[in-house]
């Protein structure tokens, strides 16, 4: 009774949502922090003042929504924990400053990054060629892949576990195929400079697509917006769940030039014409108007990531050094597995992948201070 498509689909598998028990969740790099104070007020009082809007349908183009990503890009630079705060208001740092303003026609938004990235395979990214992507990355990309029927190149890393930016770009102008990645990269942690991103688009095929997903962008340093005056090409994916504390909403968002954000409004279109409601509108707008809290919060995870990072390593393990608000690590002698499951059993939630090749390693979030003070006395004893 089923349609052969479902023979070829592997789903995407999240970090643990467990209902039976309290864990700490350090498992799916959400924001240790609640969304700010104005995010709740904005919406029950949305929800109470104009209670007829939920029986209405929502705007189909969230314009309103779109202005406000616009200027909180503007004000940030894309990088909350580099940016500057002036009481409520922000500025972006010197390397940071986007020398052209981001309109809302640069902008596309969908229920959560992962429809968005879903919406972005189905425009740009055809059947007869393959996807050049790293070997680990992001896991929905292959999801989509196949469930869209795009053959994959996926490309090792290298030893030190960045890129190898070389290999890709010779495999993507042998197929004259776009290419993906994540900057800063899930789940290594490690991310490209804008410099070399500049390098990939000067190198990859002029007229295929190159998608840089930047979920993590936030608690990194430099994000590559700027170069979307230069290449016309590039598509920058973003999401609300990790550096903006709404994970529970469902927002993501592009940036990219007018003419391509036109070319996803038609493959939005042509699925589900209302993919924001009216609430998670209403909360998203407030939350970026409230972006200096949420460009403190960054800091404080990126000032959290650096000490525990510290800390691993004079405890003996391996991490790779993180532009994210995760750590990716492992430790001689013990398995990921067995890591998993000793913190798991002190109550705490980390993620491990049954990758091979990664499967020694344990992805760990970054939480308060509280939090990574309790996961560091479990770590001591393993
Ligand atoms: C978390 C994550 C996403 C998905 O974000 P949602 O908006 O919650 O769907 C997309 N890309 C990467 C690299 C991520 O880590």
């Amino acid at each position: 009774m089923l349609a052969q498509r479902l023979n070829n689909l592997h789903p995407y598998v999240p970090g643990e949502q467990p209902t039976d028990r309290e864990y700490i969740k350090l498992n799916a790099n959400e924001n240790p922090y609640p969304p700010h104070i104005s995010v709740a007020e904005a919406v029950k009082t949305a929800a109470e003042n104009h209670i007829e809007k939920l029986g209405l349908y929502p705007d189909p183009d969230v314009t309103d929504l779109r202005q406000a990503i616009a200027d909180m890009l503007n004000s940030t630079g894309g990088v909350f924990a580099n940016a500057n705060i002036n009481g409520n208001s922000c500025t972006p740092s010197e390397k940071n400053k986007i020398p052209f303003e981001i309109t809302k026609d640069m902008i596309f938004c969908g229920n959560g990054s992962d429809e968005v990235l879903s919406f972005v395979f189905y425009t740009f990214f055809d059947s007869d060629r393959p996807l050049v992507l790293p070997e680990f990355t992001y896991s929905f990309y292959p999801v989509y892949c196949e469930y869209y029927n795009i053959p994959m190149n996926p490309i090792p890393l290298k030893q030190d576990w960045t890129f190898n930016v070389q290999k890709m770009l010779e495999e993507a102008n042998k197929t004259n195929s776009s290419l993906i990645f994540a900057n800063p990269n899930a789940p290594t942690g490690i991310a490209l400079t804008r410099a070399q991103i500049a390098d990939i688009l000067r190198q990859a095929p002029k007229d295929r697509i190159v998608v840089v997903d930047e979920a993590y962008a936030d608690f990194g340093t430099e994000s590559c917006i700027p170069l979307l005056s230069e290449f016309n090409n590039l598509v920058i994916v973003r999401t609300f769940s990790k550096s903006l504390s709404l994970a529970g909403m469902r927002l993501g968002f592009i940036i990219s030039s007018p003419e391509l954000i036109k070319a996803v409004f038609t493959v939005k279109d042509s699925f589900n014409h209302f993919p924001v409601d009216f609430l998670a509108k209403t909360a998203a707008i407030a939350s970026c108007k409230s972006a200096w809290y949420n460009v403190e919060n960054a800091k404080k995870i990126v000032e959290e990531r650096d000490s525990f990072t510290k800390f691993l390593k004079e405890k003996g393990w391996f991490v790779i050094d993180s532009s994210t608000n995760f750590v990716f690590t492992k430790k001689d002698g013990v398995s990921g597995t067995d890591i998993y499951k000793a913190v798991k059993k002190a109550g705490i939630l980390i993620r491990h992948f049954n990758t091979p090749g990664i499967e020694d390693f344990v992805r760990i979030t970054i939480g308060t201070h509280e939090q990574m003070n309790a996961l560091k006395n479990i770590l001591e004893a393993i």
